[in-house]
């Protein structure tokens, strides 16, 4: 513990805290969130100049040298992450700073150790930072290493596993139990730091590759929750505000992920889902009937053609093929024939919370003409077409017609509503929750079979052509 720090020092770290409060509000819209970003640098900037400038930091050659080779190597990683792997890129992030929480636990727990006792109310606070970053560091490592496909992605089930889990939870908490009765005690703290560390890899093998965003975002309010008691222990006001922000809003997201798939978060946890196509399963239905009318690129060129307002639909297939850009051009050339254009963004499309708005942002398509569900499920029926560009659940009408789905009570886009539909992916196969897709079945539907991004490039020369 490094005692009281000075007033000037409590009255940065409310100016930083406040930044960081007004940074969360502005990351709430597309269009502030890049000063939202920006604010949280600045604020965070603050906190590690005003912590470096206290009493007790002496050791600069073990402090720089890792900030700098860290700093150089998160930023050439985030800036050559392709949006498809920005999932496991934060899981890697939020992993270290989970780890950084329990080392810097452990590492307090070493010193009051080696004084001679750990004080029983120091030892709950280290214990539960160290447990809570451990679990949180190891279950974003193998976060990392499914959606990585360095392990299955599936969900690694086995008789008596939660029982298995249940009793290595206990384990933990009667060895840290013991090391607050006796004030401490090495062996038994390394005991208790190994096991969270195995606790987390067998909390998240169960999971289904695809949850994994939704499990990020728990293992991230997990750090969050470390890194504020971390700052109890540190006698770090800063830390223990930033710490509870990012618990809480990992907490908030992880909810709004969960309800937006229309799934409780036990389901998400315990009900090993996404664990591969499960076609012919609970969503395939009688419904399922009818032609799957294929198009041309002239087909869909002379429907565009006619039409008024356009809604685009993108899914996790944009983000795949990287079509966003060409996206943007077939618009442009839509709008230049004085057709509207609005775009339709499902809360869970893509494969991360605002896959989509990032993705439409890096090609420039204005703010304005990105619309939510709740605010453009009303207007397609008054669409002439729809073009869902790589969605596939997110248009799913089963999640409405369908009490058998896996997806039933999910909110989807209206697409169906539309005069006409057409959907470009690549074959009939289904997306993350494995089930068939009734639309395709539509007589109101067409599909444009391909990449996505080689399809819609071919929409816009077709429509340049046909100028
Ligand atoms: P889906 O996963 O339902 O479907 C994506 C579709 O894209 C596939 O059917 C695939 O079909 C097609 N596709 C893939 N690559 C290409 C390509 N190169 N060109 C054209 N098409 C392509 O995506 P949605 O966005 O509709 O739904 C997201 C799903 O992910 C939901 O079930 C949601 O619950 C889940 N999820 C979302 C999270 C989030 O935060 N956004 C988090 C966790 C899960 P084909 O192979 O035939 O081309």
């Amino acid at each position: 513990m490094t005692g009281s720090p000075a007033p000037w020092v409590t009255l940065t770290y409310i100016v930083t805290a406040m930044l960081f409060i007004i940074s969360i509000k502005r990351l709430r819209t597309p269009g502030s969130a890049l000063q939202g970003i920006r604010l949280a640098v600045v604020g965070m900037a603050i906190a590690v100049v005003v912590t470096l400038q206290q009493a007790g930091f002496d050791n600069w050659l073990l402090i720089f040298p890792p900030m700098v080779v860290g700093g150089v190597i998160g930023t050439v990683a985030a800036r050559r992450v392709r949006m498809t792997a920005m999932p496991q890129m934060v899981a890697v992030f939020n992993g270290m700073g989970a780890g950084a929480a329990a080392l810097i636990a452990a590492d307090e727990f070493r010193r009051l150790n080696a004084a001679g006792s750990v004080p029983r109310i120091d030892a709950i606070t280290i214990l539960l930072s160290c447990m809570i970053g451990a679990i949180g560091f190891a279950g974003s490592m193998v976060a990392f290493g499914k959606l990585q496909e360095l392990i299955t992605g599936k969900p690694l089930t086995y008789p008596g596993q939660k029982l298995i889990n249940a009793g290595l939870l206990a384990t933990i908490l009667v060895l840290g139990a013991i090391i607050v009765i006796n004030q401490g005690g090495i062996g038994l703290f390394l005991a208790f730091a190994i096991g969270a560390l195995i606790l987390g890899p067998l909390f998240v093998l169960p999971i289904g590759g695809a949850d994994m965003p939704v499990v990020i975002s728990l293992l991230n309010s997990f750090t969050g929750v470390a890194a504020a008691i971390t700052g109890f222990v540190l006698d770090n006001q800063v830390l223990v505000v930033s710490g509870a922000l990012v618990g809480a809003s990992g907490t908030v997201l992880t909810q709004l992920m969960s309800r937006a798939m229309n799934r409780s978060l036990v389901n998400i946890l315990f009900g090993a889902f996404g664990g591969g196509p499960a076609k012919g399963a609970a969503g395939a239905s009688a419904e399922m009937a009818g032609d799957v009318r294929s198009a041309t690129v002239e087909d869909v060129v002379a429907l565009l053609e006619l039409a008024r307002l356009v809604v685009v639909v993108p899914g996790y297939g944009l983000a795949v093929a990287r079509a966003q850009h060409d996206v943007k051009r077939l618009a442009d050339q839509l709008e230049a024939r004085g057709i509207e254009v609005k775009y339709a963004i499902h809360p869970v499309a893509g494969r991360m919370p605002g896959h989509m708005n990032v993705l439409l942002a890096e090609a420039n398509v204005p703010y304005s003409q990105l619309y939510d569900m709740d605010a453009i499920n009303d207007e397609f029926g008054r669409a002439d077409v729809a073009v869902v560009i790589g969605a596939n659940d997110v248009v799913n009408p089963a999640a409405r017609n369908n009490p058998g789905s896996p997806i039933h009570g999910m909110p989807i886009l209206n697409v169906d509503e539309a005069a006409n539909v057409v959907v470009l992916k690549r074959s009939m196969n289904p997306g993350f929750a494995g089930i068939e897709n009734e639309l395709f079945y539509n007589p109101k539907t067409v599909m444009l079979f391909g990449d996505a991004q080689k399809s819609v490039s071919d929409l816009v020369t077709e429509l340049k052509e046909a100028s």
